[in-house]
């Protein structure tokens, strides 16, 4: 297919891997970075003014549950990939808790071909264990080979330890990730928020910290007796962070990410009883929203990614205690972001672009996280100056749980650019 090359012209480009931070123009030929200056003549080459906006490798969401296969009453492939377009990103991974699991090289190939028509890249996580039941390990190289770039039994953990040794022994053999969701299941039977007051005063059984916080720790101590990597998901506390920092002094080859919701919302929404701000792990205290702001701050959150679970309505509507547990993500985490961490001062768009892009990328081992000349052709264009309010109803997503309705955020994306492809987003008046 002959495609037209794209000048992106006229943008504030933020690109941290070369230090930039200013106007420039970007001209995308057969879907790489062909040429980054000023003043780029656009002969025949399809345009994009880019003036007032933000120009920024492509974001990359590690963490997504796109549905499919099983629950495409939630989200499907091309729904999820829509929301991701519609929310700035490029790139997501599909987690492998869907029904079947992927935990095969067919499942994975089977994710890739419904991807083929999609607006996105789809990066296939694959599952650790044989339907994430925790046993028998999957075949990591032959899936490695169908294309997935990372492994997680998401939604639980490895609660075997010698399962986890040898898991991050495999992984570390295929050269892929271990992304763990750290959770002591005994601990957390039965909990439905975070333990603590509030769980208390509402009634509620509680999830304690620490169920995060042991698991992290073992797995930290068995990565760093394999001396594999290993990365950890959504992680939501205070005592993570501070293992995870220890870790990393120590040399520990540790990675993790964080999502927009444990960066902002805190646990006393949850006396409103409303489902929506129902998740695992459940949003928490002050304090451990101030450590995971430190640890993002700080270099030793590597990441956001946005741990994107939509449900069916019904699931969600109903009484507290019975609703799933999962928020959607992927259309407000870069304006949440926006608003909360750039607009405080606590990060600077660089930095943004080094959590949701750049470390993505690097973790994975996939492409993108820079503008370079060869590079990926996949960017965001951010309008910062679009302000819109979140209304539920009007997502791209098939579903509509997300914690950040009724907010306005400060702006939205303005394009989505897959290999040199264009991908305009409508603008909405708040
Ligand atoms: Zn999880
Ligand atoms: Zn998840």
């Amino acid at each position: 297919m002959n495609m037209k090359d794209l000048l992106i012209k006229g943008g504030k480009v933020i690109d941290p891997s070369q230090g930039i931070e200013s106007i420039r123009d970007i001209l995308i030929s057969g879907g790489r970075i062909k040429s980054l200056g000023e003043n780029i003549k656009a002969g025949k080459s399809e345009v994009f003014d880019a003036s007032g906006l933000l120009v920024m490798p492509g974001l990359i969401d590690m963490h997504v549950h796109l549905r499919e296969p099983g629950f495409e009453e939630a989200e499907t492939i091309m729904t999820g990939c829509e929301a991701a377009a519609r929310g700035g990103f490029t790139a997501v991974c599909a987690m492998p808790n869907t029904d079947p699991p992927t935990d095969d090289s067919g499942r994975v190939k089977y994710i890739l071909e419904r991807a083929n028509n999609a607006k996105e890249r789809v990066y296939p996580i694959g599952a650790i264990t044989r339907r994430r039941h925790g046993k028998e390990l999957v075949e990591m190289q032959e899936m490695v080979h169908a294309g997935a770039v990372g492994f997680s039994d998401d939604g639980v953990s490895v609660a075997d330890a010698s399962v986890m040794m040898n898991a991050l022994r495999y992984a570390g053999m295929v050269g892929k990730p271990i992304i763990a969701h750290e959770e002591d299941a005994d601990i957390d039977r039965g909990g439905q928020m975070n333990d603590g007051a509030v769980s208390t005063e509402l009634g509620l059984h509680g999830m304690p910290g620490i169920a995060e916080e042991t698991l992290v720790q073992r797995d930290i101590a068995i990565a760093e007796y394999t001396g594999t990597g290993i990365h950890i998901t959504h992680i939501s506390t205070l005592g993570t962070v501070s293992i995870i920092r220890a870790a990393k002094k120590r040399g520990v080859r540790v990675t993790c990410d964080v999502t927009p919701h444990h960066l902002v919302l805190t646990e006393d929404l949850v006396s409103t009883f409303d489902t929506r701000y129902k998740m695992n792990p459940p949003l928490r205290s002050k304090d451990d929203v101030e450590a995971v702001r430190t640890g993002l701050v700080d270099g030793t959150i590597d990441a956001i990614a946005t741990d994107h679970a939509p449900h069916y309505i019904e699931l969600k509507e109903m009484e507290f205690i019975y609703a799933a547990f999962g928020v959607t993500g992927l259309e407000t985490a870069l304006g949440v972001v926006h608003r909360e961490l750039v607009e405080s001062g606590l990060l600077t768009w660089s930095d943004v672009v080094m959590k949701m892009s750049q470390a993505p990328s690097r973790i994975l081992g996939v492409e993108g996280g820079t503008l370079k000349e060869g590079a990926v052709g996949d960017v965001t264009v951010y309008n910062p100056d679009a302000p819109w309010r979140v209304d539920p109803h009007k997502m791209k997503s098939k579903s509509s749980n997300t914690a950040f309705f009724g907010r306005e955020l400060p702006g939205q994306a303005a394009a989505t650019i897959v290999g040199g492809v264009l991908y305009m987003n409508y603008q909405e008046q708040p």
